[in-house]
């Protein structure tokens, strides 16, 4: 039997280990003329086994923290340029048709083991390549299935895969990588990519833990105050771009509203402020609170039951409220050290509302939550505002009864919104 490469469905793309390139005549069956090796291998100039090949070497380890995703756009422009390869047959050739015009020219994308990373690299391009425009893929060989008309998704994209390679599985660091590289649209270039707003929220991120695993606070650079518009260098001026989400808070316009419509279990709860105590100040709106769970392992027959009615808030037993890092925590923050107190922004009050731990807090119910920033509930009120949902709402007052705890205030326009989606006709409760 012929020598052969695992092939994924419908393209001239090949994959597997690194022990493919020592299988000469399988890639010559395969029409292989361009190699993708994704490993952190050196390759000497001229190394036999990728001589006479155009080679693009990735020198990356199977490891989830590994950045894979930077590596998208050069590996997808390399792959494509070996789909459409057609040899230089020179100007007296023109006869002799090879089989590589027949066939057209295949890709190997190898690894170590043929498995995660070359996976990986694989997808990627597929993922790409179903959101060109299909003119532009040259695809003329008559073996080619038909594209997908719609973009794949990265379950489609590995299933699709797996029919060719039962044992292709990235590690889940780079499942996240590629499921980022679907949620960005899948940029051609770079710049695109490096400059996408999901992309360097995650090399922030990246960033933060770095310092983190070496015990140092983070860079004030790095943090991501979530509310503060991300695109700093925008061209449109920041004023402009700002809501005040509430008093003191501003936010990237729509942020709120956006939030609400992704999230419906958010619309409830886009209606809260948690207000200092002591002087009234905002600290923060429910959008900006970080939900957590205490360990599953917790005795179930424990009185310290979710509320059944739905309270959305975290259970009143829990002794924190923990937020994302917030404009208001940077003068504490910039101290650069790994825990401290938080206090209240308004300086004439400078209440002791909290504490961080860039290492995590533990909440009263077990869970923990990391980095911790920790508003100590008994410290604030939660106060419920009675705003309709339309854009305009904060230029209405909103009414902010002292309701304290009391979530339960409802109004015509409040009450229309605890309902789920679909379920707004009157007496359907
Ligand atoms: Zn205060
Ligand atoms: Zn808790």
């Amino acid at each position: 039997m012929e020598p052969t490469l695992d092939k994924c469905p419908g393209y001239n793309l090949y994959i597997g280990g690194f022990i493919g390139l020592r299988r000469p005549q399988a890639l010559k069956n395969a029409n292989i003329t361009h190699i993708v090796s994704v490993l952190d291998w050196e390759f000497k100039d001229d190394a036999p086994l990728i001589r006479g090949y155009k080679h693009f070497h990735i020198p990356v380890d199977d490891v989830e923290d590994e950045n894979l995703l930077e590596w998208f756009p050069r590996s997808n422009a390399f792959i494509q340029q070996g789909l459409d390869y057609r040899p230089d047959r020179g100007p007296n050739s023109s006869s002799g048709v090879n089989n590589l015009d027949e066939k057209g020219s295949g890709v190997y994308i190898h690894c170590a083991m043929g498995k995660s990373r070359s996976a990986t690299i694989l997808l990627a391009y597929l993922l790409w390549l179903s959101r060109q425009t299909p003119l532009a893929q040259g695809s003329e060989t008559s073996d080619m299935v038909a594209l997908p008309r719609k973009p794949l998704s990265v379950v489609e994209a590995l299933q699709l895969l797996r029919q060719g390679r039962p044992i292709a599985e990235p590690n889940e660091g780079f499942m996240d990588q590629l499921h980022m590289y679907e949620d960005m649209g899948c940029p051609t270039t770079e710049k695109e990519l490096t400059n996408h707003k999901i992309y360097r929220r995650w090399m922030n991120r990246r960033k933060v833990e770095e310092s983190l695993r070496t015990m140092q606070a983070p860079e004030m650079e790095n943090i991501i105050f979530e509310d503060e518009p991300f695109e700093k260098e925008a061209n449109t001026s920041s004023k402009e771009r700002m809501t005040e989400i509430a008093p003191g808070i501003l936010a990237p316009d729509g942020t709120t509203e956006d939030k609400a419509r992704q999230h419906p279990h958010l619309q409830a709860m886009s209606q809260v402020s948690i207000k200092c105590r002591k002087c009234r100040h905002v600290l923060a709106t429910t959008p900006f609170v970080v939900e957590h769970e205490p360990p599953p392992h917790r005795d179930p027959n424990s009185h310290e039951q979710p509320h059944k009615d739905g309270t959305p808030l975290p259970p009143p037993q829990c002794a924190h409220i923990f937020l994302h890092p917030l404009s208001w925590m940077k003068e504490v923050l910039a101290e650069g050290k790994m825990e401290g107190r938080l206090t209240c922004p308004n300086k004439k009050c400078g209440a002791n509302v909290g504490k961080f731990a860039w290492t995590g807090l533990r909440c009263s119910c077990g869970g923990w939550v990391t980095p911790g920033f920790g508003i100590i509930r008994t410290k604030v009120d939660e106060i419920v505002n009675q705003r309709r949902p339309s854009p305009s709402s904060f230029a209405n007052k909103p009414s902010t009864q002292s309701a304290g705890q009391d979530t339960s205030c409802s109004t015509g326009s409040t009450s229309a919104l605890r309902h789920p989606p679909g379920l707004k006709s009157k007496g359907n409760l």
